[in-house]
């Protein structure tokens, strides 16, 4: 496991206002912030800018997947927004995480999805045609990963462990689906708390709901950072 634990805050908004609303509850706090599709596409490169500039550290979660060549000239683009950790899908195959790794540089963490919580064994089987047990595709890619220079996945908790004792320790495991052991689950299916992920080994949280619904988000961001960092 690396040293490099923190808290990343899922900002599921479709504008860069509601963001900056939600984040000016946080006084001086400079938590990290996960941009995904949604504000991506809504408000473009200036809301990862916007956000650096305010002292965030940013996910950008754009989860690419297309020809090496294509998502290599994309990374090249993303490394000028200053983001600091940045995704792709592992089913691209090597050529492309080699690709997209070239084109980045070592200007961002660069993180595999391996296989999305949303898709279950069945539906990998009968849609997707991989008929390996899930945990069996989820280390392959995370070694594949490994193996074309990037920095870690995107895993469950559950996986977590098993991804380090794969692909060292040092290799890191960003994980979502976290909940407090008193609140909602919603559309999350295998959750885990903010103290179980930390002694299952994740390296960074994404917590989204949780902190951006609470009554309190800075309250439920400083209880995430306790359990899971100790501080
Ligand atoms: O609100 P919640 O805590 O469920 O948000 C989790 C965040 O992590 C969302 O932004 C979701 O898109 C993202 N995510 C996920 N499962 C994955 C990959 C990303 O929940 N496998």
């Amino acid at each position: 496991m690396s040293d490099r634990h923190d808290v990343i805050i899922a900002c599921d908004f479709s504008s860069a206002k509601e963001c900056l609303d939600f984040l000016d509850r946080f006084d001086r706090e400079r938590p990290w912030v996960k941009i995904g599709m949604e504000l991506y596409y809504a408000e473009g490169p200036s809301v990862v800018r916007l956000l650096k500039d305010r002292g965030h550290s940013v996910f950008l979660d754009l989860k690419l997947h297309d020809i090496p060549n294509t998502v290599k000239k994309t990374m090249r683009v993303l490394s000028d927004l200053g983001a600091d950790m940045v995704n792709l899908h592992a089913a691209g195959t090597k050529a492309m995480m080699e690709a997209a790794r070239e084109g980045l540089g070592d200007s961002a963490i660069l993180l595999a999805v391996t296989m999305l919580t949303s898709t279950d064994q069945i539906r990998m089987e009968d849609e997707i045609m991989i008929h390996a047990p899930m945990e069996d595709v989820v280390l392959h890619y995370a070694l594949l990963a490994a193996a074309s220079g990037l920095d870690g996945v995107v895993c469950s908790p559950l996986e977590a462990g098993k991804v380090h004792a794969c692909c060292g320790a040092s290799f890191l495991t960003v994980t979502p689906g976290v909940r407090f052991a008193d609140g909602e689950i919603g559309d999350q299916i295998r959750v885990t708390t903010p103290a179980g992920a930390k002694e299952l080994g994740s390296d960074f949280i994404v917590v989204g709901r949780p902190i951006t619904q609470a009554t309190d988000p800075l309250q439920a961001w400083e209880r995430c950072m306790k359990d899971f960092c100790g501080s």
